[in-house]
């Protein structure tokens, strides 16, 4: 890592953030270079063969590996603190390489009922028609992980911290005490914080999970995974699957997403201050019944929050309009994102543009009404995306829409 150069010091997440990385090429190039090339040339016949066998490094095709990818995989683990890191295709990606690689059929998961909509399905449904059980449970309470435990079938405990969109907090070591002391693996998805923010694996976390699509890239540019942990579980279990599954980043998302960790640690900082604000705001609104982020005293998990992300809330929240009934919040949610100006109404977070969505029509819409209900998505419930504008824009721009404010 490290421009090639040999004596690294210990440096700080920001300057890893921006200096590390796979050596330079002879040309000598300033900006990490961009190689878009399918496959790479052997030198003989002799090395091609032992760099097949994985006896000698060194690049033969972009499904396998790809230096501009290995630059963002190599960055992307010293954030994280972890031996490696491989990337994929998408977040998405990310978590069926890892069930393709870590699991089969009879295996148990124990998996949050908060997580991802798409992860719930992808465990839930997908994986389950593939013969792997998944028992979804609590966010916040660590005894309900511990009684879906089933000794010598569970393999995995798959936590997400904080959980989209109710912005709730699991405890990281708890959870990995669990999961090693029935010989499982503990995987989180970091999306929300990132490593700018919280480091699961210093929590006890064996994998660390990535969409590079939200803050890693932070912009809104390109689809990007990863999954970050030990060289063992990586790259001895993972890559070869990864191999001849396909799942891999190409060379100009990660290239992008790469640029992007560059100003990873000083966007979440500004963003979460934002949200911050927003949120203190938000709570003294009249036509505001809840709001959600682990910043503020009110929130449930507030201290274990500050503990476990560097006391930060980080930078999307949640909240919930005042209404009668399901029918009426809905329709206050509806009207309040209709009269934004400014804000993008669009699915992603993560970028420097403030984005707002309705999570039980949109990210959590295929969800069945009990799924939901079990997730505690309600009709009221808007997310916000806190961005890189002024906070006094973002702001007013949401007081359009709260009966009240201004
Ligand atoms: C977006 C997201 C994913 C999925 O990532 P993609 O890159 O869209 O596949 C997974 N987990 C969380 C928490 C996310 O926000």
């Amino acid at each position: 890592m490290s421009e090639g150069k040999d004596d690294v010091p210990q440096w700080h997440p920001d300057t890893l953030a921006v200096r590390a990385s796979l050596p330079r090429t002879p040309y000598g190039e300033h900006s990490e270079a961009l190689f878009l090339s399918s496959s790479f040339i052997q030198s003989d016949a002799r090395s091609a063969a032992a760099r097949f066998a994985g006896d000698e490094d060194g690049f033969i095709y972009s499904r396998f590996s790809n230096p501009t990818v290995g630059m963002f995989e190599q960055r992307l683990a010293a954030l994280e603190g972890t031996e490696v890191a491989l990337a994929t295709s998408s977040g998405m990606g990310a978590i069926t390489l890892l069930m393709l690689g870590l699991l089969q059929a009879g295996d148990h998961v124990v998996c949050s009922r908060s997580v991802f909509g798409a992860t719930l399905k992808l465990l839930g449904d997908t994986f389950g028609r593939f013969g792997v059980q998944t028992s979804f449970v609590s966010q916040t309470d660590v005894s309900e992980w511990r009684a879906a435990l089933r000794p010598g079938r569970t393999r995995l405990l798959f936590a997400e911290t904080p959980s989209n969109p109710l912005i709730e907090v699991c405890d990281i070591a708890a959870l990995a005490g669990l999961a090693h002391d029935c010989g499982a693996l503990l995987v989180v998805d970091n999306c929300f914080c990132s490593p700018a923010l919280q480091r699961p694996a210093a929590f006890g976390a064996d994998l660390v999970m990535h969409s590079g699509t939200k803050f890693l890239d932070g912009q809104g540019r390109v689809l990007a995974g990863a999954l970050c942990g030990s060289r063992e579980l990586v790259e001895g279990r993972l890559l070869p699957v990864q191999r001849s599954a396909g799942i891999s980043l190409s060379p100009f998302n990660a290239w992008v997403v790469l640029k992007g960790l560059e100003t990873l640690g000083l966007r979440m900082r500004a963003q979460g201050a934002s949200a911050l604000e927003l949120a203190q705001w938000l709570q003294s609104q009249p036509g505001v019944a809840r709001v959600h982020y682990p910043g503020l005293d009110s929130h449930p998990q507030h201290a274990l929050a500050m503990r476990q992300q560097s006391g930060q809330g980080g930078a999307v929240l949640s909240f919930e309009v005042a209404a009668d009934g399901p029918e009426q919040a809905r329709e206050r949610a509806f009207a309040l994102i209709d009269s934004t100006r400014l804000c993008s109404i669009t699915a992603n977070f993560g970028d420097t543009r403030t984005t707002i969505t309705h999570p039980a029509s949109t990210s959590h819409g295929r969800l069945s009404a009990e799924q939901r209900a079990a997730a505690g998505i309600g009709q009221g419930l808007i997310r916000v995306g806190v961005g890189l504008e002024h906070v006094e824009d973002i702001r007013r721009d949401l007081a359009r829409g709260l009966p009240g404010s201004n």
